[in-house]
């Protein structure tokens, strides 16, 4: 027990002093909507991308209509619709789901490929100091090759998630220069967000990108912010109310 609680301590230690004080806005993830809504076909929100703005400056989501893939960093976010073309969005677009934060990375690492996605989750893996907090994941530079997907905008009644992503569009893109925009969290929050990591990258020229679906990076930064706060603000709209939204298997 003592060498339990002596780990626990080391971990608490280890993270920034910033973490450990409630609401603090640079430790706080803030989503709109829940991945299970978004999976059940819940693809109408009201959060407007200027309120987005005002919770984060770096993330991914979608758009209303489940209308492309979005990803954002430095404040400015980018929505790639299904022909693969990147365009900024304009602060009255709505989204329904979105996660964002404002980021401030804890800890940096630059690594020269080549480095396979599976190979470079498992090194992400080993720097998170801890399982139980979740981490928003840039990721600058060259990858020698990514391959990205996006979605055609759904008209009502929407089919669910599954149903969409059969009829996704896929880019291999060679030789990238770009950002990912990515999350960690854990386990225990799957159904309210993706458990493990999702990325979404865009390439430096602004013109494409979309949703990581396999990589292999060359020489890259990796930084890494830890949070410890998760903010959860759920569509006011017919669609999240009267949706069917499955929840945690039952407790045998
Ligand atoms: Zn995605």
């Amino acid at each position: 027990m003592k060498l339990i609680n002596a780990f626990i301590l080391a971990v608490l230690c280890s993270l920034p002093a910033a973490s450990l004080h409630a609401r603090d806005k640079a430790e706080t993830v803030f989503q709109t909507s829940t991945l299970s809504a978004l999976m059940e076909g819940v693809y109408e929100g009201n959060t407007t991308f200027a309120e987005l703005k005002s919770q984060g400056d770096f993330g991914l989501g979608t758009l209303n209509g489940l209308d492309g893939e979005m990803v954002g960093f430095g404040g400015v976010f980018y929505q790639v619709t299904s022909d693969g073309k990147a365009h900024e969005v304009p602060d009255d677009a709505v989204t329904p789901f979105a996660v964002v934060t404002f980021f401030e990375a804890d800890k940096t690492v630059s690594i020269d490929g080549p480095l396979e996605c599976e190979d470079l989750e498992k090194y992400i893996l080993e720097l998170l100091p801890s399982d139980n907090i979740f981490y928003a994941i840039k990721i600058d530079g060259r990858f020698e090759s990514i391959k990205t997907r996006s979605v055609p905008r759904q008209l009502e009644p929407f089919p669910p998630l599954a149903e969409v992503v059969k009829k996704e569009s896929v880019f291999e893109l060679e030789n990238a220069e770009g950002t990912i925009a990515g999350y960690w969290f854990p386990e225990y929050l799957s159904g309210v967000n993706a458990a493990g990591f999702h990325f979404h990258f865009l390439t430096a020229d602004r013109k494409t990108g979309g949703h990581v679906l396999d990589c292999r990076a060359g020489k890259i930064k990796i930084e890494i912010d830890y949070n410890d706060d998760l903010q959860i603000s759920l569509p006011k709209t017919e669609n999240f109310l009267d949706a069917d939204i499955p929840g945690a298997p039952k407790q045998q």
